[in-house]
């Protein structure tokens, strides 16, 4: 976006001020020239060169000017009378551009010169000058907030409740990557605050809706509750996650907590450009040891971001020690997969550690999650990971909590055929598999992934036996997910009924409306006799 200077004549003197073309009270009040210059990245804009009223105001190009009429009686009764109706500037200025201008008078200049100091100036000043009949010549120079005009369907899509506007809803952007901008109807009206990405399918992440200031402020109280919110549900266990994203209203942005120490995820360019703000907060608030970026999932570079780790603040060791009910597990924040444990799946592990016994075979293990703490109750376990290095890890677990698990590498796909090969049977088993559905061309192999894995492990299990099943393919819903354990229930010709319908833990809360935020499903199933 040049900056209309570049663009333009420079602006001259007389393009400013306007001789009034009537002499009455009310004449007075529509011909107040207002100049309103405004700054954005590049350089000055000038917005109106001239103008008798709130309508020139702004020039075409720039804004839809819905509302002029109402705004009008402000700007008239400022002029009418200058000092104390400054308020009423302010506010025109206000609602316009929804940017505070910091009202600068009796500059004492002649006007060639102030127009020249004004322009010059750094944005967020509005002088005032009298000319020979003792009007008030308005010069307001302010900072021109960046800011996304978007399609009516996008007005719906935010009205339902998604804080996401796809690029396809765009109808202007005057912003630059990383920015919060305002969010603005086609008519101009201001519908809120949001994270801009120049790359990302999703141009627009909400930070705030209205008028409602999207701020540092904002995002330190954000952080605040959502860290208050996991205080008070009394999690058994010294990791968990401390801000999910857009289920705390702080989208595209992930805290984890691992004991003394955070990991942080910054997922779009807005998010990336607030963490040191983030930073500060964390660090302030919970007095980390360490606070270690891991920068370096792929969806960082949709957004055109580097992937990276980086420690932020203290130190980060190479093994952190964390417990979960009970269970010691060394944690490698920069290396281990997501921020280094699936804390999504804590609760789904204890809830189901109630129904583990006998023969048990924790499938898609990482480092021995459900095998660990199911393995107390059971006679035998056996975990596969296709990961080398998570059957390690499984191994170092096992050992490290006193919990026998015959760890094994395996393609569980491979496996779950060649048990079911030599007759084995099993009464406890978990199925926790990647997401298979990555995107919506994926759904229909994810399904017939999901239904096959779920087929061969109730053709495992003993009557009375119990299956946790689990998908965190978002594309895959809950009620998909349902219906493939059905039917792979028809194919195995057995009865099965649900124990428990759960979902990813509480420190990762689903917000109503945005189903992206309602990826993991976990089933408890029992097969009848
Ligand atoms: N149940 C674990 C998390 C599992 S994540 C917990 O509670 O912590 C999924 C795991 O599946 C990863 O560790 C990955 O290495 C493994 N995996 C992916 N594809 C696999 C396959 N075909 N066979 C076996 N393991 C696989």
């Amino acid at each position: 976006m040049a900056p209309a200077l570049e663009l333009g004549p420079q602006p001259q003197l007389e393009d400013f001020v306007r001789e009034p073309e009537r002499d009455d009270a009310s004449a007075h009040r529509e011909d107040v020239g207002v100049v309103v210059l405004a700054r954005e990245a590049g350089g000055v804009e000038v917005v109106a060169q001239r103008g008798a009223d709130a309508a020139h105001l702004v020039r075409g190009d720039l804004f839809a000017l819905a509302a002029a009429a109402e705004h009008d009686a402000a700007i008239g009764a400022a002029v009418g009378d200058g000092a104390a109706d400054r308020d009423a500037d302010r506010r025109v200025v206000d609602r316009r551009f929804a940017a505070g201008a910091e009202i600068l008078d009796g500059v004492p200049e002649p006007r060639q010169r102030l127009l020249q100091v004004l322009l010059e100036e750094i944005a967020c000043v509005v002088g005032a000058d009298g000319d020979a009949h003792g009007r008030q010549l308005y010069y307001v120079v302010l900072t021109m907030l960046p800011a996304v005009v978007i399609s009516a369907r996008g007005e719906e899509r935010l009205r339902s409740g998604h804080p996401w506007i796809y690029r396809t809803d765009v109808a202007d952007a005057r912003a630059a990557a990383g920015d919060i901008v305002q969010v603005r109807s086609a008519r101009g009206r201001t519908l809120g605050s949001a994270l801009f990405s120049d790359r990302s399918q999703i141009t627009l992440r909400m930070l705030a809706y209205g008028d409602v200031a999207a701020d540092a402020a904002l995002v330190r109280a954000r952080i605040e509750s959502a860290i208050a919110f996991r205080e008070a549900l009394a999690i058994d266990a010294t990791a968990y996650r401390l801000v999910h994203g857009e289920g705390d209203l702080l989208p595209s942005l992930v805290v984890d907590r691992y004991g003394d120490y955070l990991v942080v995820q910054a997922l779009s360019q807005g998010m990336d450009r607030l963490l040191p703000e983030v930073v500060a907060t964390l660090a302030g608030r919970l007095q980390p040891r360490g606070i270690l970026a891991r920068n370096d999932p792929r969806a960082r570079s949709l957004e055109g971001l580097e992937q990276r780790v980086d420690v932020l603040a203290g130190e980060i060791p190479d093994l952190v020690a964390v417990a979960e009910a009970g269970i010691h597990y060394e944690v490698d924040l920069r290396r281990g997969q997501k921020t280094g444990l699936f804390l999504d799946q804590r609760e789904n592990r204890i809830a189901a550690a109630a129904y583990a016994r006998g023969r048990m075979l924790d499938c898609f293990s990482y480092n021995g999650g459900f095998a660990l703490v199911m393995g107390r109750r059971c006679t035998e376990t056996i975990a596969f990971d296709v990961s080398e290095d998570a059957i390690a890890r499984v191994k170092g677990n096992a050992a490290r909590n006193g919990v026998a698990v015959d760890a094994r590498v395996g393609n569980v796909f491979d496996e779950l055929r060649g048990l079911e090969r030599l007759g084995e049977r099993f009464d406890t088993i978990v199925l926790d598999p990647p997401a298979f559905a990555k995107n919506k061309a994926a759904i229909a192999n994810a399904t017939a992934g999901y239904k096959e894995i779920n087929l061969r492990a109730l053709k495992l299990l003993n009557p009375g036996g119990t299956l946790v099943t689990c998908s965190c393919s978002y594309h895959v819903n809950e009620a998909a997910f349902a219906e493939i354990v059905y039917d792979a229930s028809v194919d195995a010709q057995a009865h099965v009924t649900v124990v428990e319908k759960r979902m990813q833990g509480r420190d990762h809360p689903v917000l109503l409306g945005v189903p992206e935020t309602y990826y993991l499903k976990c089933f408890i199933l029992r097969k009848l006799q």
